[in-house]
């Protein structure tokens, strides 16, 4: 790995960080001139672009240094070989050069990603995946997405759309998803179904899913059992992956899996059950290294595909 430093812009849903970050040589990032803006959802590409613009323009300055290249990362389908945000569902966003517009008005390389396979690659770089060609990554916060990295590289599929672990069903006509289908990983196990658990099993309403975890930390059973249950879930969506990919590692991020803790009992337990054992039995369950920033680390890897 060459020591770069890389102008990293994460774009999310609601909010825009921008940092520079300084890549050695093993692989160790450090960043400075971090700047945080909110997103309005209604911001079109102009507003978007205008936003990222004066965030990178206040980092640049608050570090005080060159930059050798540009991460982006998007949220929602991209073309990593054009960096062409294609399409945002919430926003409505689509086809925007967002590469282009960056190498315009900066003159350097630029790359930009889906922020999930972004992820998956920037955990290979700098985090537990260091060495590991074979992995799915996994993100499980208020949706779930999901990353491939297979022999090595970003699996992204035929129309850029692979390794959408929070749309294997898991319970058969459970919650509606917003994808139109039920029982949806992503309508079961995210922080949202953590807090509807809790709210069925114990009738208490306003618990969010830190709540929950809180409650589980303080040994509350209900709350623990709401935790194992969502594991379960988890657990048996990530053995019908193992069982199709049989990958080396699986690797949970996220802002429920800052509770891995509390998850894993249960998704070590259905994990188990539910694979093929042959061919499976080493997979090993990991929490993400990346922490609360992953989305500058993601950004950051971008220049290094
Ligand atoms: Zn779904």
């Amino acid at each position: 790995m060459h020591p770069k430093r890389i102008l990293a812009v994460d774009i999310g849903g609601s909010k825009l960080l921008t940092a520079l970050a300084s890549v050695a040589a093993g692989g160790h990032v450090s960043f400075s001139g971090r700047v945080r803006r909110e997103l309005d959802r209604r911001f079109g590409k102009a507003e978007i672009l205008d936003a990222a613009f004066r965030a990178c323009d206040e980092t640049l300055r608050a570090a005080d240094g060159g930059f050798d290249a540009v991460g982006i990362t998007i949220p929602g389908l991209a073309d990593p070989e054009t960096g062409t945000w294609i399409y945002a569902p919430f926003s409505g966003i689509r086809d925007f050069p967002v590469a282009e517009e960056f190498r315009r008005r900066y003159a350097k390389p630029v790359a930009a990603e889906n922020d999930v396979n972004a992820c998956a690659w920037a955990e290979r770089l700098f985090g537990v995946c260091r060495g590991i060609d074979d992995f799915l990554w996994v993100t499980v916060s208020n949706g779930i997405g999901g990353g491939l990295v297979l022999g090595g590289k970003i699996f992204a599929g035929h129309f850029g759309c692979a390794a959408e672990f929070g749309h294997l069903k898991v319970v058969e006509g459970g919650a509606l998803c917003g994808c139109g289908g039920r029982g949806c990983l992503e309508a079961e196990a995210t922080g949202p179904a953590i807090a509807r658990r809790y709210a069925q099993m114990t009738g208490k309403e306003g618990f969010s899913a830190r709540d929950v975890a809180l409650a589980a930390r303080r040994g509350e059973a209900d709350a623990r059992e709401v935790y194992r249950k969502t594991g379960e879930l988890l657990g048996k969506g990530a053995a019908a992956a193992a069982n199709l990919l049989n990958p080396e590692a699986i690797v949970f991020g996220g802002g429920v899996a800052e509770s891995f803790d509390l998850l894993l009992e249960g998704l070590r337990e259905k994990f188990n059950s539910d694979i093929m054992t042959f061919a499976n039995k080493n997979v090993r369950i990991l929490k993400t290294k990346l922490g609360y920033e992953a989305g500058l680390f993601a950004a950051a890897s971008l220049p290094y595909r």
